[in-house]
C-alpha cells in the first residue's frame, strides 16, 4: 500500500508536464490494477499549482495491450492471474519484423493475433529493407498470408518506404510499436522524429546501466502531431487470453471443426476428422493448419514465459506523457 502511494505519474497538459498522484479512492477495493493509469490513458486531473496534481478518474479506453501477471502482489492473493496493462488508447499497431535473417511469417501472424484483440488497427512494417537484395519476395509472401492487413517494407537507415507511412501519421492519432528486440523500433522512431530521442541497440548494449535502469520516455510526439508509444512493457509482451484473437485470425481453420465426427476431436488421428480429410483431398492447406498449430503452441509458451518474466521484474512505473488537451474526452492524456 505504501509502495503504491509512492507512484508518481507524469501528465502532459496545456500547462506542460505535471506530476500527479492517484486520488486515494483508487486504493479502496481496487481488486485489479486494470483501474490504474497506464501509458496512453486519458485522465481527469485536479491541477495543483504548488505540488502534485491529483488523478481523479481514468477515462474509458478504446484499445489496450495487457499481459498476464501471475505474481498476485496487488491483491495479496498468491495465485491470481491479473491483467496488467502495458499501453492504451492507440489507433494503429505497427507490427515490426525485420526482412533480414530473422524474417519469419509465423511470428508476424502471432503478433497479428495480439494486435487484433487489442482494439487497434494492425499494420505490418517489414524493416531493414536495405539489407536484402530483393524485398519484393518476402513482401508478397506476407501480403498473401494476410490479405486484409496493410504491409509496408521500409528502411530507417535509407528512409526507403517511410513516406508510405504518412497516411497513418495524422494529428491526434496514436501508434504503438510491437516487435522483437532488435527489429528496429528505436531506429524507426528516431527516423520519424528526425532527431535522436532514443539510443539504438548498439549503443544501449555498451551502456553498463542497462536498458531497464535507463530512464526514457514512453510516449513520443512526432512532428506531425502523432504520438508513438514505445514502452519496455511492449518489448516483452505476452499473450493474455489470446483465444479471441486466434479465432479472428484463423476463422477459416476453425470452421472445419464442427464437421468432425466427434465433438472433442483433437484432429490428430481420429476417424471422421474433417480437418484431416480436407487436408488429404486438398481442399484445406496443410501449411495453414501448421500455422494454426504453431500459433496455439506459441501462445502457451509465451504465457508460461511471461509469468516467469513478471515475477522477476519490477514494473516500470514511470509514465510519460503527451502534450495535448483532449477536449473530446474532457481529459488529459498521460
Ligand atoms: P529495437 O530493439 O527494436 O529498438 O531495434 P533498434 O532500433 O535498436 O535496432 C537494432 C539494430 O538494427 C541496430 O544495430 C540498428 O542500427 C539496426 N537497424 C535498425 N533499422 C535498420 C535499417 O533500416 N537498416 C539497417 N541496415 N539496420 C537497421
Ligand atoms: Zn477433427
Amino acid at each position: 500500500m505504501t509502495e503504491l502511494r509512492r507512484e508518481r505519474f507524469s501528465v502532459m497538459t496545456e500547462r506542460g508536464e505535471v506530476t500527479a498522484v492517484l486520488k486515494g479512492t483508487f486504493y479502496h477495493g481496487a481488486e485489479t490494477r486494470v483501474d490504474f493509469p497506464c501509458v496512453g490513458d486519458f485522465v481527469l486531473l485536479k491541477y495543483n499549482e504548488s505540488g502534485n496534481s491529483l488523478i481523479v478518474t481514468v477515462l474509458p479506453r478504446h484499445s489496450k495491450f495487457s499481459r498476464a501477471d501471475y505474481s498476485g502482489h496487488a491483491t495479496g492473493y498468491t495465485k491470481t492471474v491479473l491483467e496488467q496493462l502495458v499501453a492504451t488508447n492507440f489507433d494503429y499497431v505497427f507490427i515490426l519484423s525485420s526482412l533480414n535473417r530473422d524474417f519469419n511469417v509465423t511470428r508476424i501472424m502471432r503478433y497479428l493475433t495480439q494486435a487484433r484483440q487489442s482494439g487497434g488497427q494492425p499494420v505490418v512494417i517489414l524493416t531493414k529493407a536495405d539489407l536484402v537484395e530483393d524485398y519484393t519476395l518476402p513482401l508478397s509472401e506476407v501480403t498473401q498470408s494476410i490479405p486484409d492487413v496493410p504491409v509496408h517494407a521500409i528502411s530507417s537507415h535509407t528512409a526507403l518506404g517511410l513516406s508510405e507511412l504518412d497516411s497513418y501519421f495524422m494529428p491526434g492519432k496514436t501508434v504503438v510499436f510491437l516487435g522483437m528486440s532488435g527489429v528496429g523500433k528505436s531506429s524507426l522512431l528516431n527516423a520519424l522524429m528526425e532527431q535522436n530521442v532514443m539510443q539504438v541497440q548498439a549503443i544501449r548494449e555498451g551502456d553498463s546501466r542497462g536498458r531497464h535502469t535507463t530512464t526514457h520516455r514512453q510516449l513520443f510526439m512526432l512532428p506531425s502531431g502523432t504520438m508513438v508509444i514505445d514502452t519496455p512493457g511492449m518489448r516483452e509482451l505476452g499473450l493474455f487470453d489470446a483465444n479471441e484473437g486466434i479465432r479472428a485470425s484463423f476463422a477459416d481453420v476453425e470452421e472445419w471443426f464442427p464437421q468432425c465426427r466427434f465433438t472433442d476431436c483433437r484432429h490428430q488421428t481420429e476417424p471422421g476428422c474433417a480437418v484431416l480429410s480436407a487436408i488429404a483431398d486438398g481442399s484445406f492447406s496443410r501449411e495453414r493448419w501448421e500455422h494454426y498449430l504453431t500459433q496455439q503452441h506459441e501462445n502457451k509458451y509465451v504465457q508460461d514465459k511471461t509469468s516467469y518474466l513478471i515475477d522477476k521484474r519490477a514494473r516500470d512505473k514511470t509514465l510519460a506523457m503527451q502534450s495535448k488537451n483532449t477536449k473530446k474526452n474532457g481529459g488529459w492524456k498521460i
